[in-house]
């Protein structure tokens, strides 16, 4: 590809992204000017297959390896929204997937400890982080519903797969205040994600509404 096609791309994939915010995003109800910011920042079409680059803005789940997928761009910016990250939050993503997801969190100043069921997407994640210049965020290869007990207690557990329950060894996890995200499976073929937050040995239930994720697989998972 030429220079001229090559910034002629960056042009309309910026122009997208600017919409996907304006259009997917705020007039969709997400206000968190954090999260807003960092997906504008995080260029998502390193994060897709090469031949979808031109659709990495579209307000869609796109397929990724392993027949998993990148999650919608607004489903990532609900989960971080209603996720209450701030700078400085220590952050758990289960479903490393793509990478992208992480990719926001951090934009958002999290540190970010991300998780993968399947290793050959936790590498091929890891490469798109770094490509992207996220360095910093740490990518392990395992089951993410027995959480990261090396790297606890976590501010927020945002999970990308959806479980029958909330797996226990989050709650023992997650710090006096935070906040776990996740989809519950409902049966009959939805699920409805889900904020708990835990205010010392108390926890607040909220509904967010009805989502669709790929399975939570693992010990704590569906299996
Ligand atoms: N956050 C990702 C979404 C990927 S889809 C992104 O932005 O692209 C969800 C991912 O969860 C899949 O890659 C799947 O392999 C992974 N997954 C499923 N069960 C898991 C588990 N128990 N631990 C870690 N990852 C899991």
């Amino acid at each position: 590809m030429g220079e001229a096609a090559g910034s002629g791309l960056d042009a309309l994939l910026r122009q997208r992204r600017r919409e996907m915010i304006e259009w997917h995003l705020e007039a969709r109800g997400i206000r968190d000017r954090r999260v807003l910011d960092a997906m504008d920042r995080v260029p998502r079409e390193r994060f897709v297959p090469e031949h979808l680059a031109r659709d990495a803005y579209s307000d869609s789940p796109l397929p990724i390896e392993h027949g998993q997928t990148i999650s919608q761009p607004y489903i990532v910016a609900l989960t971080a929204e209603a996720g209450r990250i701030s700078p400085g939050d220590r952050v758990l993503d289960v479903g490393t997937g793509s990478g992208y997801a992480a990719a926001v969190y951090a934009a958002m100043g999290a540190e970010v400890w991300s998780i993968e069921y399947v290793a050959e997407l936790a590498a091929t994640g890891r490469r798109a982080l770094d490509a992207a210049g996220f360095e910093r965020v740490r990518v392990a290869s395992g089951d993410g519903t027995l959480g990261l007990a090396d790297a606890a207690p976590f501010d927020a557990i945002l999970a990308a797969a959806a479980g029958p329950e909330i797996p226990a060894p989050w709650l023992d996890q997650l710090a006096d205040g935070g906040r776990i995200v996740m989809p519950l499976e409902r049966g009959l073929g939805w699920q409805q994600l889900i904020r708990l937050i835990r205010r010392g040995d108390e926890y607040d239930l909220d509904d967010l509404g009805a989502v669709r994720f790929v399975p939570l697989r693992g010990e704590h998972g569906l299996r």
